[in-house]
């Protein structure tokens, strides 16, 4: 795992980091993912996957379980319009499911997943050499702890040559991995954060340094409460039931041929050191600590920052269709993701506690008559505008190249389908045509999700949304299909 046999390095295995991996690998190249979670990583998301990043998976050999999805419907206290998808079914899929399924394929592809966080790079004409915080190694397959060789360890992370390491492209000096930690988490919440969210952040970050897939089962366990935890938290905490397709306690399991490839690659890298590569690709999410250490950021303007609360109901889908409530100043939208349970995230600019965003919304509260099954968790700003997604050696992925909001619900499938042009761009010599790719891809999506946030900053047309889409369902359904 030294010199220059590692084509593509990733840092962050999320969606687009694992796709990104996997499609580099089917490709032919060498590549490691650096991540510092657990599977299963469970993440602030709509969970609906549209048609086109089903496929995406499935070529990919991806194929987890969730809830089949027909379309969008869009409703206001009044009336509903409906924009079924044209050629196949979207996907309602728990993150944890779709992190498992993902984690199982790179496994099977002997993949190598370094439990650490990215924390330098410095680029030369050849390559990359990237810093790695190591998490202390875990066994993905037992939870315990790999054994290493301390010599080897040594060989590999010789702390002079990173002390030395004048780079530009190094993470700020005042970012230790605890701080890079906290600034890399796109569920790191603003100084504004209310107590709910702060008390479902604290809840997770909490996890102790050894934390293996049985804490981290445990701290998504929906009897598993938060302090504040209300009558309606404790029916949860009583509900002897559990969904049949996609649970919050869904184990990783390690398929046996890809485990060897992952415990080596543990043991090989454990400790702080450096890697070497051709190719370093930030998949890090939305607040991406690379993007920011290389400049790439640009301001994200004068809008309001939009942030995205979600968390789970035990209730069984009243429908196909992702459901999306128009309220004056904010949205919350429905997905099936189980027999059992449905997701509700709230996107909004103002502040409020989740249990407070959904009073604005008494149709649905209505329709929610089980229990939450998980604690509220928090995402934002969205907001990110980048200036160049390709740096030299370095590319950005996912969330980290740029991201309008979660509005129009597509995040997961530009990731995935991003991911296959990035590898492509690498793979033609023309590593600078990602970009252009990159806008190509998700130009519906920029352009119809800013149309309705522009829409949405002004009371009177956003009553007429719904109105408008049920008068003109030619219109709406080919805006959706657009985006499917
Ligand atoms: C409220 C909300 C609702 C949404 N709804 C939907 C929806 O319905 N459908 C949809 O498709 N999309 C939706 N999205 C968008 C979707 O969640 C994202 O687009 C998607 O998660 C992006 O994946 P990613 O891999 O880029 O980032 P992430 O999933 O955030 O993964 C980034 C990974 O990088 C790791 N990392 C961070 N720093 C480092 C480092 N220094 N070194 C190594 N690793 C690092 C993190 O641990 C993390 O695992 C929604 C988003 C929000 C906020």
């Amino acid at each position: 795992m030294t010199g220059d046999v590692i084509d593509v390095l990733v840092a962050g295995g999320g969606p687009a980091g694992l796709a990104t991996a996997l499609n580099a690998a089917l490709a032919g190249m060498t590549v490691v993912v650096v991540e510092p979670r657990l599977a299963p990583v469970d993440k602030a998301c709509g969970e609906g996957l549209m048609p086109s990043g089903v496929a995406a998976l499935h070529a990919l050999g991806v194929h987890p379980p969730g809830h089949p999805l027909r379309g969008i419907r869009y409703l206001d206290p009044h009336r509903h319009a409906d924009a079924p998808f044209r050629a196949t079914t979207g996907l309602g899929v728990r993150r944890t499911c779709l992190h498992a399924a993902l984690m199982a394929r790179v496994a099977s592809l002997g993949i190598p997943v370094v439990q650490g966080k990215v924390t330098g790079v410095r680029q030369d004409s050849e390559g990359v050499e990237v810093s790695v915080h190591m998490s202390p190694p875990v066994s993905p397959m037992s939870g315990t702890p790999v054994r290493t060789d301390p010599k080897r360890h040594a060989a590999h992370a010789d702390p002079k040559r990173l002390a030395t390491h004048a780079d530009p492209h190094h993470l700020p000096a005042h970012a230790d991995p605890e701080n890079l930690a906290a600034h890399a988490d796109p569920h790191h919440l603003p100084p504004h954060a209310d107590p709910e969210r702060l008390a479902a952040h604290a809840d997770r970050h909490h996890l102790p340094a050894h934390a293996d897939p049985e804490n981290l089962a445990a701290h998504a366990d929906p009897h598993h409460l938060p302090p504040h935890a209300g009558p309606h938290h404790r029916a949860a905490h009583a509900d002897p039931r559990r969904s049949p397709v996609c649970t919050d306690t869904v184990r990783f399991t390690m398929p046996s041929d890809g485990t060897a490839a992952v415990e080596l690659a543990a043991a090989d890298l454990a400790g702080d050191g450096t890697l070497r590569a051709r190719w370093l690709v930030a998949a890090d999410g939305l607040r991406s600590p690379l993007r920011e250490a290389l400049g790439l950021a640009l301001p994200a303007g004068t809008a309001p920052r939009r942030y995205g609360l979600r968390r789970h109901f035990r209730v069984a889908p009243w429908t196909d269709f992702v459901e999306v409530y128009w309220a004056e100043r904010s949205e919350a939208y429905v997905t099936p993701v189980a027999e059992d349970m449905v997701g509700v995230a709230v996107l909004s600019s103002e502040r409020r506690t989740y249990d407070e965003h959904l009073t604005a919304f008494p149709a649905l509260l209505d329709r929610l008559t089980g229990p939450p099954v998980t604690s509220v968790r928090g995402a934002g700003p969205m907001r990110r505008r980048v200036r160049s997604r390709v740096h030299g050696r370095v590319l950005l992925a996912g969330d980290a190249a740029g991201y309008v909001d979660a509005l129009t619900g597509e995040g997961v499938s530009l990731a995935l389908l991003s991911a296959e042009a990035l590898i492509a761009s690498l793979r033609s010599g023309r590593p600078e045509s990602y970009d252009r790719a990159w806008l190509r891809i998700s130009r519906p999506h920029r352009l119809l999700t800013t149309a309705l946030l522009t829409t949405r900053r002004h009371p009177t047309p956003t009553r007429l949304i719904v109105p408008a889409a049920r008068t003109f369902p030619h219109v709406f359904t080919a805006a959706v299909n657009t985006l499917a």
